[in-house]
């Protein structure tokens, strides 16, 4: 089969023939249609995780599940079913304090797809059966493949932080991860101010759903902010390190701030506004198989689409490396 796989450490991707890998043991063979290219394939080729090369890297797979390893149950698993895989690449014991408490992608045991076994960005894959989720039928791969990282991590994230139906939110950033949290929020009930740099991005932020937009980059905005109403969740998806004490001064009382990207340096907040507010600051990883089919299912019926463009398998360099400048998301297209 094709794939795409880093040899080495800060190497580029190549593309080689490799033989197709057979399920071991709680494993289930993909047959990969598409995967969406995510900041986090650069860890697989910098090995932040501490991953072996080589390595096919690719977390946002969309495929059908093709062959069962032994002992994964073919009634729940059946062949042909359409299943995607996210960051959580499963693995969890079932037994430990994080997984009795529901906290698979806490777990030790539990694996990163992509980097801990080879991912998506090849026409087979194989994964643990926990790592599964299972796509409603009729849902378009390309469009797709980006809700099993970037959907997931705003979806998951947001519907955690416990805020009233129609409250104001805030969505910073209008890429991969914004562009998809404004229509999550818009459709879970929220009103949302999109929150970017410049002007040229209003319109579209509005068509997304967006209630109101404030350009960021312009003097004043914190006020602007606080005249729409009070605002009680900020989702950072681009954050600089400023912008977290400016969107602190933008929340209303018990707002609370969540970071869903990481930021190149430490950041200084002040406590008075922390205090003086009762707000927070919140960080959120992504979430399990089991978030991810929920939010795959909420997609399907409230009609949030990622904005993609789709390179081949041979392209998937110029899709990493040009994702600092996609207009959304990349997602290569296998099948
Ligand atoms: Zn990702
Ligand atoms: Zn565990």
């Amino acid at each position: 089969m094709k794939a795409a796989v880093f040899k080495q450490i800060g190497g580029d991707l190549e593309i080689v023939e490799v033989p197709v890998p057979e399920p071991k043991q709680g494993w289930v063979r993909i047959k990969v249609h598409s995967c969406g290219v995510c900041h986090s394939d650069n860890a697989c080729k910098y090995g932040n995780f501490g991953n072996s090369y080589p390595r096919i890297p690719g977390h946002e797979v969309f495929g059908e599940i093709e062959k069962l390893g032994e002992g994964v149950d073919p009634n729940y698993f059946k062949i042909g079913k359409l299943v995607g895989v996210g960051w959580f690449g499963g693995n969890h014991c079932g037994k430990c304090r994080e997984c009795l408490n529901d906290q698979w992608i806490f777990c030790k045991e539990s694996l990163i797809c992509g980097i801990h076994y080879d991912g998506g960005y090849a026409e087979y894959m194989v994964a643990p059966s926990d790592s599964l989720a299972f796509v409603p039928e009729g849902m378009n791969a390309e469009e797709t493949a980006p809700l099993l990282c970037a959907g997931i991590t705003v979806f998951n994230s947001f519907r955690n932080q416990n805020i009233k139906v129609g409250s104001l939110v805030g969505v910073q950033g209008l890429g991969g991860l914004g562009h998809l949290a404004i229509q999550f929020c818009k459709k879970m009930g929220y009103e949302v101010i999109a929150m970017s740099s410049g002007d040229q991005k209003e319109k579209l932020a509005k068509e997304l759903g967006a209630a109101h937009y404030v350009n960021i980059s312009k003097d004043g905005w914190i006020d602007q902010m606080k005249a729409i109403g009070s605002v009680q969740c900020i989702l950072l998806t681009a954050p600089s390190s400023s912008i977290v004490q400016s969107s602190l001064d933008a929340l209303g009382v018990n707002g609370k701030l969540v970071l869903l990207a990481l930021l190149p340096e430490p950041f200084n907040a002040n406590s008075l506004t922390l205090i003086g507010g009762n707000k927070s600051i919140i960080g959120w990883s992504s979430g399990d198989s089991r978030d991810t089919e929920q939010t795959l299912n909420f997609a399907n019926k409230n009609q949030v689409k990622a904005m993609v463009k789709t390179f081949p398998l041979e392209n998937v360099n110029e899709a990493l490396l040009k994702i600092a400048d996609a207009r959304f998301r990349h997602v290569v297209k296998i099948l």
